[in-house]
């Protein structure tokens, strides 16, 4: 089967480009490009993806895509892809949709509210954290953060069928995040910059932990200081999401301000 999902029904070139859907393009075109400034990126792979702002409510929701095929350094506002929550496009583009991944995100997408935006990694720590048998080790500062909201998928293969779907949303429950085992890391949020603040505090998590484990042996963290860190945690503030998310906007900007076209 091949993974391209391009020339579905629906296509309609005339479909308008609301003041929504143009902010909405323009901060997720941000947002490729400092993942590739974070060197969050796998050639043309993963994706990070967007609920068009409302979109859902009385019409089917609408979501945005990269172009597969593009690294994210290509991305720009007007090749993302425009399309529905079975990754048919609803204009015309250039660009085919890789069906494989979006189909990890149309699960997130349509079974979690807040889910508005998506983002999936194969960072390096990352993907050796989820290749653990234990998973992240609440033994530093970000998994404090975390901890006890991380959730764990197990590998089923690359394509995901429908029927996994189903039990990666009920492995997920009320979890924050999620760590996709042997695979990489997913997570979500109700807007871009608060999915970005999420997955940022878990890779953290990850790198530090790789990093430490090979250094020598870990210093436990009391059980009973998890519930004040949970609790005093900055990644869940929506403020702080977003003057994070407005700082690296900046030092996107000033690389190379492209992606606003
Ligand atoms: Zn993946």
């Amino acid at each position: 089967m091949s993974i391209y999902l391009q020339g579905a029904a629906k296509k309609d070139a005339a479909l308008p480009v609301g003041d929504a859907e143009r902010k909405a393009r323009v901060q997720l075109a941000a947002c490729y490009r400092i993942f590739d400034h974070l060197g969050w990126t796998e050639m043309i792979f993963n994706h990070i993806t967007l609920r068009v702002p409302g979109t859902g409510r009385d019409a089917p929701p609408q979501f945005l895509i990269n172009p597969f095929g593009l690294h994210y350094r290509e991305v720009t506002a007007s090749n993302l892809v425009l399309i529905d929550i079975e990754g048919n496009p609803l204009r015309e583009s250039e660009w085919p949709v890789n069906r494989a991944g979006f189909v990890t995100h149309s699960a997130i997408h349509g079974a979690i509210e807040t889910a508005h935006c998506v983002m999936h990694t194969h960072t390096t720590t990352g993907m050796a954290v989820a290749c653990l048998k234990d998973g992240l080790s609440p033994t530093n500062f970000y998994a404090a953060q975390l901890h006890g909201g991380v959730a764990y998928h197990d590998f089923e293969g690359i394509t995901v069928e429908p029927a996994e779907k189903e039990r990666m949303v009920r492995d997920i429950g009320a979890k924050r995040a999620v760590i996709l085992r042997n695979h990489g890391l997913l997570t979500w949020g109700p807007s871009v910059p608060e999915a970005f603040m999420m997955l940022w505090t878990l890779q953290r998590a990850c790198d530090i932990q790789v990093a430490s484990t090979s250094a020598g042996t870990l210093q436990p963290i009391e059980s009973k200081v998890f519930e004040q860190t949970v609790r005093e945690s900055g990644p869940g503030e929506k403020r702080v999401c977003e003057d994070v998310f407005a700082a690296m906007q900046r030092i996107v900007d000033a690389k190379d301000p492209s992606y606003r076209n």
